[in-house]
């Protein structure tokens, strides 16, 4: 099952957050067929964006990753909502490479406008694309270490630990989080062997309050549905909308969140 822990630990200095995301990569391995190093970008893609959605605060909050790469490289997209609802896709061609490019995060909380930041691609690993973004970009000093195992084209462990300094942070609480996460350099294995539950007792469980020990459970979940998808084609128009069915027999939309092709037949735009 996935799982999100968060708390606070270290004189109630530092929050962590703990996530067990081995299901949602099968999830998207499933959905998109990918293969192993595709999956292993997505799914660090997909843990960290269930990390930042565990951390919204308004009930309609959502947060999305984009990830443009340059050249052969490819893109990636992952999106979740406070619901921890959790979809993303990557671009099929690029075997799992994301070099020389930007990571752009929008985050809607509940403000007026959204929160967009960015940051520069600093190579292939999702976790110090992550830090690279948190220190740029929200200046937030965050350690992160999220990490994807894959056997046989399946995952087979997935999850990750951030650790994120409140302000006021005293150098010996920060000294402690340094030392902790030196613990997690190889989190995927970690990960296979304690499970959340494991390393939440194992790494931390002298360090935390257990009453104040949240626990959430992110899911791949896409938030398309025919009817998002009717107002998406209502603007276009009767003309255009009969002129596509006349060409391709019917209209269709593809969600790449969840790989799902929409069909509207003519009598379906006909009701429209
Ligand atoms: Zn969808």
């Amino acid at each position: 099952m996935n799982k999100l822990y968060k708390t606070l630990i270290y004189d109630r200095q530092v929050s962590l957050s703990v996530l067990e995301t081995t299901e949602l990569v099968n999830d998207a391995v499933r959905i998109h067929g990918l293969d192993e190093s595709s999956a292993k970008t997505l799914g660090g893609f997909l843990t960290a964006c269930a990390y930042m959605a565990g951390c919204l605060k308004s009930d309609r909050g959502a947060v999305s990753l984009t990830v443009k790469a340059d050249g052969d490289s490819g893109s990636v997209c992952v999106s979740g909502d406070k619901d921890l609802h959790i979809r993303g896709y990557i671009d099929g061609n690029c075997g799992g490479r994301i070099n020389g490019g930007y990571l752009t995060v929008i985050k809607e909380d509940g403000f007026f406008r959204p929160f967009v930041g960015a940051s520069e691609l600093v190579g292939d690993d999702v976790s110090r694309n992550l830090m690279q973004y948190y220190d740029m970009s929200e200046q937030v000093p965050t350690a992160i270490a999220i990490g994807v195992k894959m056997k046989d084209g399946k995952c087979v462990s997935a999850g990750g630990v951030v650790l994120q300094l409140l302000p006021g942070t005293s150098q010996e609480n920060m000294d402690r989080a340094e030392e902790r996460m030196q613990a997690f350099v190889n989190i995927a294995d970690v990960m296979e062997k304690y499970g959340a539950d494991g390393i939440m007792s194992e790494f931390f469980g002298d360090v935390t309050e257990k009453q104040y020990i949240y626990l959430t459970f992110p899911e791949y979940k896409c938030n398309c549905s025919r009817e998002k998808m009717k107002k998406i084609l209502l603007p276009l128009g009767k003309e255009e909308l009969y002129g596509i069915i006349e060409e391709q027999g019917a209209v269709k939309i593809h969600c790449h969140y969840c790989n799902t092709e929409h069909i509207f037949t003519k009598e379906q735009i006909d009701e429209l």
